[in-house]
């Protein structure tokens, strides 16, 4: 059974409101997609060609206008905020800025923990399993303490990433996740998911505009343009060999 199943998906903006009238933006278009678990779907495509949008609707930031979104064969695209709940612990996101992800007031410790202990974690176990994903993305254990800025953007998005882990996602979607990090840091950071998927099986849904790192992880792509998914198939077919 599949991790994620869009089917039909699309989403228009605005329309709503006189004050938007004629303002209808379709960012996304009749997107269907499958990711199994323990695979990597890169979705690629220019600036504006829908893929934020289409993470948004997979992780119902947004409502959706049509179609459906399957998380482990339940659908979930027409979910309230009550019947999503058990599901925003299933599916987790790491942003470009870190600070989308990351509370700068918050200690690396407090926020890894507050997920967990929101959805009943005891904090004892919670803080122990803090420690355990530290180590698991490669920082030391007294970074524990430490406020994100005292960290290097590399750095952040790794406190980011054992974030999104705490919750034990079987969907983690990366959007524009190391688009802002040299080329070195990024491949330290695309390492460690590959690591992570090795170890954990989870799905990853990799949003990004750039091919060459879209080749470094994914499994397969789709292409998107103007909102529509215009060519979907292995890596290697749709890419070429890097
Ligand atoms: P990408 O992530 O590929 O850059 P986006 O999903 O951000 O593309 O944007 C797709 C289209 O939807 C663009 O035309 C963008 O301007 C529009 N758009 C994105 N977010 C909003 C929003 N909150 N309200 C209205 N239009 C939006
Ligand atoms: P992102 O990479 O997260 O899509 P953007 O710079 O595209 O960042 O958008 C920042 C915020 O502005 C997002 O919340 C997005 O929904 C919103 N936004 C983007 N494009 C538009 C638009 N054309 N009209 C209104 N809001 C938009």
């Amino acid at each position: 059974k599949p991790t994620l199943v869009v089917s039909d998906l699309n989403k228009v903006y605005g329309g709503g409101g006189f004050l938007k009238r004629g303002a209808e933006t379709h960012a996304v278009k009749d997107v269907s997609l499958e990711l199994m678990s323990g695979r990597t779907l890169g979705v690629v495509g220019e600036s504006g060609s829908g893929k934020s949008t289409l993470a948004r609707c997979v992780m119902r930031m947004i409502d959706i206008t049509s179609g459906g979104v399957k998380i482990g064969g339940q659908e979930i695209g027409q979910f309230g905020r009550r019947a999503m709940h058990p599901y925003r612990k299933r599916l987790q996101m790491v942003f470009q800025d870190p600070y989308r992800s990351l509370n700068p007031r918050l200690t690396v410790e407090q926020s890894i923990v507050e997920g967990p202990v929101n959805y009943g974690m005891p904090r004892k176990e919670a803080r122990a399993k803090a420690a355990e994903l530290l180590d698991l993305v490669g920082l030391p254990t007294n970074a524990l303490g430490r406020y994100p800025h005292m960290f290097s953007g590399g750095q952040r998005q790794r406190i980011a990433v054992a974030r999104a882990l705490a919750m034990e996602p079987e969907l983690l979607v990366a959007d524009e996740a190391v688009s802002a990090l040299d080329v070195s840091v990024q491949a330290q950071v695309l390492d460690l998911l590959d690591e992570i998927q090795d170890r954990t099986g989870i799905a990853i849904l990799f949003i990004t505009h750039d091919l060459r790192v879209a080749a470094q992880v994914c499994d397969e792509v789709a292409v998107m343009h103007r909102g529509r998914v215009v060519e979907m198939g292995t890596t290697r077919d749709v890419l070429g060999n890097p």
